[in-house]
């Protein structure tokens, strides 16, 4: 199962929530969940792919990413995949500024608020998926 974190800002109204972890269809990653979770057809092309064939290990997870330069946060299902001697991951771009966002842990107090980028985030485990 999942976590849903709620996301606060300790100076701002700021509030997000997102969902990390694993759900039920995660252990087996196949077309529908790619298909549901993965916004950008092209990407979805992409993945389909690089999962042809035998011997293709695919595995998912949903990460918060977080941009280095606006500080924007998403969360997003990210695949990897290992195919013979080929790896790939998923990459995200950050909507507001097109910098590659990487995934980052929630850690409560961490990181910068994406909207007054005075607070910090206040991090809360509020339910769980799956
Ligand atoms: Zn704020
Ligand atoms: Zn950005």
């Amino acid at each position: 199962m999942g976590d849903t974190l709620r996301i606060s800002c300790t100076a701002c109204s700021f509030e997000r929530e997102l969902r990390v972890g694993k759900g039920l269809l995660y252990s087996k990653p196949g077309s529908y969940l790619i298909e549901s979770e993965i916004p950008s057809k092209q990407m979805q092309i992409k993945l389909f792919e690089r999962m042809e064939g035998p011997c293709a290990e695919v595995k998912a997870i949903r990460e918060a990413y977080r941009c280095e330069k606006c500080n924007r946060l998403m969360d997003c299902m990210s695949v990897s995949i290992v195919n013979g001697k080929k790896s790939y991951k998923t990459k995200y771009r950050c909507p507001r500024c097109n910098k590659t966002m990487s995934a980052v842990d929630m850690i409560p107090g961490e990181h910068q608020c994406p909207n007054c980028e005075e607070g910090k985030l206040h991090v809360e485990k509020i339910g769980q998926w799956d």
